[in-house]
C-alpha cells in the first residue's frame, strides 16, 4: 500500500473515495440548486456551458454582439469582466440591450480586487464571480509570518470587506462563484499552506465560511488552475473538504485556465476537465482557449455530451481497497522493461496495422525522418517510440529509435524476431509462457481487458522480467474500468509496465482528442501509464490517405496528452491568456508568433498574458513570461521575476529570444 502524506484524507474501505460518490460506477455528485437568473445550476439540471467575453466592457455594442455569437454557440453563462466601478455600471447598458433583442442569458461580472466594482455589479447582474486570492487583498508578494492571532485579525479584515457584497448578493438574489485560481493565492494563503492544492482550497472555504456565517448559500465554487494535475487535485480535495467540514455541497464549476490553442488547448483542458466529470464532479464548464470566445461552447458542450447517457454502462466490480492518494500526485511503482516502466517516461505506440508500411518517407509523419544522404535516419521531438503493424511487418528497416510491433502469430515466422516484438492475447501468453522459445526474450506485449484478469494471469505477470501489459476496455465508463483494472494490479502488489490503449471508432476530429485526453490523462494524472495507444483497427471504411492521416493524428494527440499530464514534455509549453476586456494586444496572433518561433523548443514553458494584473499569477509555473503592461508596452519575465520592462510590442518577441539564449536553453530551428 502506498504511504498517503495526509491520514485524515485516507479513504477507508467502506467509502473508497471521499471525492465522488463512486469510482466504478458513473454517478453525478449531488448538489445544491443554485438559482442564476433563468438557468439554474447544480442538483439534477443539465451540466451548464459557459464562456467570457474578450471584447473592451466599456464597448457596449461590441460586448452584446460577442455575447449574443457565444449565446448561439451554446453558452448558457456569460461572463464580462468588470476591473473597475465603471466597467460594472456598464454592465447595466449591455444587459439592457441584450434583453431587448430578446436574449435573457444571465450575465455574470468577473471581479479582482475591487470589492466598490462587486457590490455594483451584484445589483445588476445575475452573479458575480470573485477571486477569494486578491478579493479587497492587494498582493504584495511578500511571505509573511502568522501567528494564529494575526491569521484570525486577518481574517475577520477580509470579513469586513466581504459582508457587504454578501448582503447585496442576498437582498438581490445575485448567485457568486469563489473561484480560486492557482496562479493569484493571497499572500496569507501563500504564507500558511504553499503553492498546493490545499492552499487552493482553504482560499475558498475561508471565504465561504463567512458565507455560510450569514446563510447565503447561492455559491458556486472553482478551483482553477493551468497545470491540470494540480486543478485535479485541488477539485477532489476542495469537495472532500465540503463532506468533512459539513458545509453544503456547493456546486462546481470546472475550468482549465491558459489552456492555450488548438489542439494542445482542447487535450489540456480535457485532461483537467473530463477527468472530474469522469468521477460525476461538475456542474458547469468553462474551456479557456486563446481563440474567439464563441470556438469554446462547443468543447465544453462536447465534454459533457459524454455523459448523457454514461448512467447504466456495464458494470464494474467495486473497489474494496483503494490504493491510490487522489489527492497527490504519485506514479504508480513499476519494474523496467526494455525502455518501458521504472523512471522511463510513458512511451507512445502508433498504430499503422491498417496501413502497409512500403516506404521511408510514410514515418514522416509520427516524427522519423530519413535522410537519403547521408542514408540516416533523423527523429523528432514527437517521433513515435513504437510501431505497431500488425499482421503487415515493415518492408523495410526500421530506424533505431522506433521498434516494430507484430502480432504474436505473425512474428513467429518473422525472419528478424529480435529486433519485433509480439503482440499477444491473455490465453495465448499464458499458453506460450512454457514453450521454449514461445516469447521474446526482453520484451512481449500481453493485451488484456477486466473481464479477462484471472489468478492464473496476475501470478505470470508478478514473475514475468519481460512483458508489458496492454490494457483495453469495451465499457462506455471506459476510464474507470480501466482505473479497476490498473487498481487491481496496485493490490496485487504486480510491477509490470501498462501502456493504456483506446480506441474511437465513432470520434474523429476535435471529439477524438478530447475523449482519448479524458481517458488517457484522467490515469495518467493519477500516476497511472507507462504508455499511450491510440488504436486505428476500429475505424470506419477510410481511403489509405485517411487512414495514414488518422494515424498520424493519433500520434501528436498522444504526444499532447503525455504533455497535458504533465508525464512526458516534447514540445514547448504555452500558457495563454484566453483574453479579456483587459487585454492590451492581440492575444491570437501574438500568441501564433511566439509560436512560430520558438515551437521547436523543448519542454519550455512560455506564459503568453494579456494584462499585468493578472497575468503573472496566471502563469504561475511559466519559464519565460511575455506579459501586456501598456499600449505597445511588454514586459518580458523569467519565472515570476520581471527581466525586461516596457519592451515595444515591434521588439518583445525577439528580446523575448534572447532572453532565452542569454539563459543557454535556445537552439536554432533545424530544417527538415
Ligand atoms: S491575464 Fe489579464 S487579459 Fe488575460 S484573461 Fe486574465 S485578466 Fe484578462
Amino acid at each position: 500500500m502506498l504511504d498517503f502524506a495526509t491520514p485524515s484524507l485516507v479513504p477507508s474501505a467502506e467509502k473508497p473515495a471521499l471525492y465522488c460518490n463512486s469510482l466504478t460506477g458513473y454517478s453525478r455528485r449531488k448538489t445544491i440548486t443554485v438559482p442564476i437568473g433563468n438557468v439554474p445550476l447544480g442538483s439534477d439540471y443539465p451540466i451548464r456551458v459557459q464562456s467570457m467575453t474578450t471584447i473592451d466592457t466599456m464597448n457596449t455594442l461590441g460586448s452584446v454582439e460577442q455575447s449574443i455569437k457565444m449565446i448561439e454557440a451554446g453558452c448558457e453563462y456569460i461572463r464580462i469582466t468588470a476591473p473597475s466601478v465603471k466597467e460594472a455600471q456598464n454592465l447595466e447598458n449591455i444587459r439592457k440591450e441584450l434583453r431587448a433583442r430578446g436574449y435573457t442569458t444571465p450575465l455574470v461580472a468577473d471581479i479582482h480586487f475591487t470589492p466598490n466594482a462587486a457590490e455594483l455589479a451584484a445589483r445588476i447582474v445575475e452573479k458575480v464571480r470573485i477571486n477569494p486570492g486578491n478579493y479587497a487583498d492587494r498582493k504584495r508578494f511578500e511571505v509573511i509570518e502568522y501567528t494564529d492571532a494575526s491569521y484570525a485579525a486577518e481574517l475577520e479584515r477580509i470579513r469586513a470587506k466581504f459582508l457587504p457584497l454578501i448582503r447585496i448578493c442576498k437582498e438581490y438574489g445575485t448567485a457568486m462563484r469563489i473561484g480560486t485560481n492557482h496562479g493569484s493565492l493571497s499572500d496569507r494563503i501563500l504564507s500558511r499552506y504553499g503553492d498546493t492544492p490545499l492552499g487552493m482550497v482553504e482560499s475558498a472555504l475561508e471565504f465561504l465560511r463567512i458565507c455560510d456565517d450569514e446563510n447565503y448559500h447561492s455559491i458556486v465554487l472553482s478551483m482553477k488552475s493551468s497545470n491540470p494535475q494540480v486543478m485535479v487535485e485541488a477539485y477532489r480535495l476542495l469537495v472532500q473538504r465540503l463532506d468533512a467540514e459539513g458545509l453544503k455541497p456547493y456546486p462546481l464549476h470546472l475550468g482549465v485556465t491558459e489552456a492555450g490553442e488548438a489542439e494542445d488547448g482542447r487535450i489540456k483542458s480535457a485532461v483537467g476537465i473530463g477527468t472530474l466529470l469522469e468521477d460525476g464532479l461538475g456542474d458547469t464548464v468553462r474551456v479557456s482557449l486563446t481563440e474567439d470566445p464563441e470556438l469554446e461552447a462547443p468543447v465544453a458542450q462536447a465534454l459533457i455530451d459524454r455523459y448523457a447517457k454514461r448512467a447504466g454502462h456495464s458494470q464494474i466490480p467495486e473497489i474494496r481497497q483503494y490504493p491510490i492518494n487522489p489527492y497527490q500526485y504519485t506514479r504508480r511503482k513499476t519494474r523496467e522493461v526494455a525502455n518501458f516502466g521504472g523512471v522511463n517516461v510513458p512511451r507512445v505506440i502508433a498504430d499503422y496495422s491498417e496501413i502497409p508500411v512500403t516506404h521511408h518517407e510514410q514515418l514522416r509523419p509520427i516524427g522519423h525522418f530519413y535522410l537519403p544522404v547521408p542514408d540516416k535516419w533523423r527523429m523528432n521531438d514527437l517521433g513515435a517510440d513504437y510501431l505497431y503493424t500488425g499482421s503487415q511487418p515493415a518492408s523495410f528497416m526500421l530506424p533505431n529509435g522506433l521498434k516494430e510491433i507484430l502480432d504474436y502469430s505473425v512474428w513467429l515466422s518473422a525472419t528478424d524476431q529480435v529486433h519485433k516484438f509480439p503482440l499477444l492475447d491473455t490465453s495465448t501468453y499464458l499458453n506460450s509462457r512454457q514453450k521454449p522459445g514461445g516469447l521474446h526474450p526482453l520484451l512481449n506485449f500481453v493485451v488484456t481487458q477486466l473481464g479477462d484478469f484471472s489468478d492464473e494471469l496476475a501470478s505470470a505477470l508478478s514473475e514475468d522480467q519481460h512483458v508489458v501489459l496492454v490494457v483495453r476496455t469495451e465499457n462506455t465508463h471506459a476510464m474507470a474500468e480501466l482505473r479497476r483494472l490498473y487498481v487491481e494490479l496496485i493490490n496485487r502488489e504486480i510491477f509490470c509496465p501498462v501502456v493504456t490503449l483506446r480506441s474511437f471508432p465513432d470520434s474523429q476530429g476535435d471529439s477524438l482528442q478530447l475523449y482519448a485526453a479524458t481517458d488517457i490523462g484522467g490515469l495518467l494524472v493519477d500516476g497511472l501509464g507507462d504508455g499511450a495507444w491510440l488504436a486505428t483497427d476500429q475505424l470506419p471504411d477510410l481511403s489509405s490517405e485517411e487512414r495514414l492521416a488518422t494515424a498520424n493524428r493519433y500520434n501528436s494527440t498522444a504526444f499532447g496528452i503525455l504533455q497535458a499530464a504533465r508525464t512526458r514534455m516534447s514540445k514547448t509549453e504555452y500558457i495563454s491568456c484566453p483574453s479579456c476586456g483587459r487585454t492590451l494586444f492581440d492575444l491570437q496572433e501574438t500568441t501564433a508568433t511566439i509560436r512560430k518561433r520558438t515551437d521547436h523548443l523543448k519542454g519550455i514553458k512560455i506564459g503568453i498574458m494579456g494584462c499585468i494584473v493578472n497575468g503573472p499569477g496566471e502563469m504561475a509555473d511559466a519559464d519565460y513570461g511575455y506579459v501586456g503592461i501598456g499600449k505597445d508596452k511588454i514586459s518580458l519575465y523569467r519565472g515570476q521575476q520581471v527581466i525586461k520592462k516596457s519592451v515595444t510590442a515591434e521588439h518583445a518577441v525577439d528580446e523575448l529570444i534572447e532572453l532565452i539564449k542569454e539563459d543557454g536553453r535556445w537552439n536554432e530551428p533545424e530544417s527538415e
